[in-house]
C-alpha cells in the first residue's frame, strides 16, 4: 500500500457514542512562567480553559484538578538525583547548581523559574490520574492540557519539558493495560517517549513530526525500536507545509493498520499544537479542523484514550484548537462564533474558532509520502503476534524495560537525544576557524540542542514587546 491523497471530508460526530470525559485542569498552572520572551507559556492552557468552560462543555464532562504528582511518583520513571533537583533549585540558588545546570540540561530552552517543581507536580499529576481514572473505568477519555511534555529524558530536561507526564502516565496504563498506543502529532519528535519504551513490545509509539534540520533531530523512518521493541517504534518523518489532506491521507491509513496489527487496549495521543498554521516554531500547515480531524479519528476505534497537550507557540491558536478538540472528544462540533471568555481580546479580529492555513508551499511529494508509507506499512506486519501479557500484570521498575543504555554506541545510533549524540555533535566555539562549513556544523548542532531557532528572538522580539504589552495591559 502507498500513498492516496483523500480530499479533507468535514468533520462529524456521532451523538449517539457518548464518552465519559474526564478534563484535569489545575487553576494554577496559568502562573508559572518561563521567563520574559520565552516561546513556552503555560498561559495558553488557562485561555483553553477559559474557552471550553464558556463554551458549556463543563456540562458534558467532569472536571477535575488532580492531586499534583509527589517525587516518588515521578521516579518511576526518572532518575532521583534528577528528581531531587527539580525539587530543590529555584532561581535564587540556581549559582549553586553550576554542575547540575549542565548535567540535566537546564539553562536556555528549559530555565530554572519560579515554581518549577509544583509545575512538574500539576502536569504530572494529571496525566497519571487521567491513567488511573482509565485504568478503573471511571472514564473513556481523560484530558490533561497541562501535560504532553514529550522531550523530558530520564534524568534530563530537554525542548522546555523537565518531567515526562506522558511516560508517568504510560506506566500507570500498563498496570491494567497489556498493549498502550501513544500516538504524537507535535511538529517536534516525540523523542522523550519513544526512548522510554524503545526496548518493549508493550507500549508502541507513533510520532508523526517534521524531520530534517529541526529539532530534536531524531524520529528517522528507520528508527523503529530495538530488542524486543524492534518494529514497535513507528516514525513518521514529514518535510515542511503538509496541510490538511495530505496529513489525514498520511495519519489515517499509518493509525488503521497500527489498530489492525497491534491492536492497543488504550492509547494515549499527544496533540502538540505547534503542528498548526502559524506556529512561531512550527513549519506545518494543518488548520484547527486538519489537526482535530486526528482527535476525531483516533476516538472512532472506541478504545480508552488519554488526551495530552504538549507544544504550541501561537497561543489563541492552541487555546483555539484544544477548544475544537474538546468539544469533539464530547461529541459536540462547536459553533464558529466565540463565546464571550476571560481572553476574548486575543481573538481579534475576526473572533471565531478557527486556524485557517495559509499558501506555503507543501514539501510532501506524493512519491516521498508513498516511499515512507509503504516501509511503515511492511514494518508493521512484523508486529502481527500483538504480545498478550497477563492482565493485572503491575510493571516493574523501569530498569527492567532495558532502557538502550546511554553512551553506547547503539544509543548513538537510536536515541539522537543522548549526551553522547550530543557531545559528538557539537562544535565548540574557535574564533580562528570560523569557516562556512564550520557555520554550517554550528546551524546543525543548534537546532539539534535547541528547540528556539537561532534568529528566533530577534524575528519575535518586536511582536513579542507588543505582545507583552498587551498582556500587561489586560492585567491592569
Ligand atoms: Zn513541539
Amino acid at each position: 500500500m502507498t500513498f492516496e491523497l483523500k480530499p479533507f471530508d468535514p468533520l462529524t460526530v456521532d451523538p449517539t457514542n457518548k464518552k465519559r470525559v474526564a478534563y484535569f485542569y489545575d487553576s494554577d498552572v496559568g502562573n508559572y512562567a518561563y521567563g520574559a520572551g520565552h516561546p513556552m507559556k503555560p498561559h495558553r492552557i488557562r485561555m483553553a480553559h477559559s474557552l471550553i468552560m464558556n463554551y458549556g462543555l463543563y456540562k458534558k464532562m467532569e472536571i477535575y484538578r488532580a492531586k499534583p504528582a509527589t517525587k516518588q511518583e515521578m521516579c518511576q520513571f526518572h532518575t532521583d538525583e534528577y528528581i531531587d533537583f527539580l525539587a530543590r533549585v529555584t532561581p535564587d540558588n540556581l549559582d549553586m547548581f553550576s554542575k547540575e545546570q549542565v548535567k540535566f540540561n537546564v539553562g536556555d530552552d528549559c530555565p530554572v523559574f519560579d515554581g518549577l517543581f509544583e509545575y512538574c507536580s500539576i502536569s504530572g499529576g494529571g496525566s497519571m490520574e487521567g491513567a488511573a481514572r482509565l485504568n478503573r473505568g471511571k472514564c473513556d477519555i481523560a484530558i490533561n492540557y497541562a501535560g504532553g511534555l514529550h522531550h523530558a529524558k530520564k534524568s534530563e530536561a530537554s525542548g522546555f519539558c523537565y518531567l515526562n507526564d506522558i511516560v508517568l502516565g504510560i506506566i500507570e496504563l500498563l498496570r491494567y493495560h497489556p498493549r498502550v498506543l501513544y500516538v504524537d502529532i507535535d511538529v517536534h519528535h516525540g523523542d522523550g517517549v519513544e526512548e522510554a519504551f524503545y526496548t518493549t513490545d508493550r507500549v508502541m509509539t507513533c510520532s508523526f513530526h517534521k524531520y530534517g534540520e529541526f529539532f530534536p533531530g531524531t524520529g528517522e523512518l528507520r528508527d523503529i525500536g530495538a530488542g524486543k521493541g524492534k518494529n514497535y517504534a513507528v516514525n513518521v518523518p514529514l518535510r515542511d507545509g503538509i496541510d490538511d489532506a495530505t496529513y489525514r491521507s498520511v495519519f489515517e491509513p499509518v493509525i488503521k493498520k497500527i489498530m489492525e496489527w497491534y491492536q492497543p487496549s488504550a492509547v494515549v495521543l499527544q496533540c502538540g499544537g505547534d503542528s498548526l498554521s502559524g506556529d512561531r516554531l512550527g513549519c506545518f500547515n494543518l488548520s484547527m479542523k486538519g489537526h482535530a480531524n486526528c482527535v476525531n479519528y483516533v476516538k472512532s476505534f472506541n478504545i480508552p484514550m488519554m488526551v495530552v497537550g504538549g507544544g504550541g507557540y501561537t497561543m489563541r491558536n492552541v487555546s483555539r484548537t484544544w477548544t475544537f478538540e474538546s468539544g469533539l472528544l464530547n461529541n459536540v462540533l462547536l459553533e464558529a462564533e466565540l463565546p464571550y471568555n476571560d481572553y476574548y481580546e486575543y481573538y481579534g479580529p475576526d473572533y471565531q474558532l478557527d486556524v485557517r492555513p495559509s499558501n506555503m508551499h507543501n514539501a510532501n511529494s506524493p512519491e516521498y509520502l508513498s516511499k515512507i508509507m509503504s516501509q511503515i506499512f511492511s514494518n508493521l506486519e512484523n508486529t502481527k503476534f500483538a504480545p498478550s501479557v497477563q492482565l493485572n500484570y503491575v510493571p516493574p521498575d523501569m530498569e527492567e524495560y532495558g532502557d538502550v543504555e546511554e553512551d553506547t554506541e547503539k544509543a548513538k545510533d537510536t536515541k539522537g537525544g543522548s549526551q553522547y549524540a550530543r557531545d559528538n555533535i557539537i562544535v565548540g566555539d574557535n574564533e580562528f576557524y570560523d569557516t562556512d562549513d564550520l557555520n554550517k556544523e554550528k546551524d546543525v548542532a543548534h537546532y539539534k540542542k535547541s528547540i528556539i531557532p537561532k534568529d528566533y528572538y530577534e524575528k519575535e522580539g518586536a511582536k513579542m514587546a507588543e505582545e507583552l504589552e498587551n498582556e500587561l495591559k489586560k492585567e491592569d
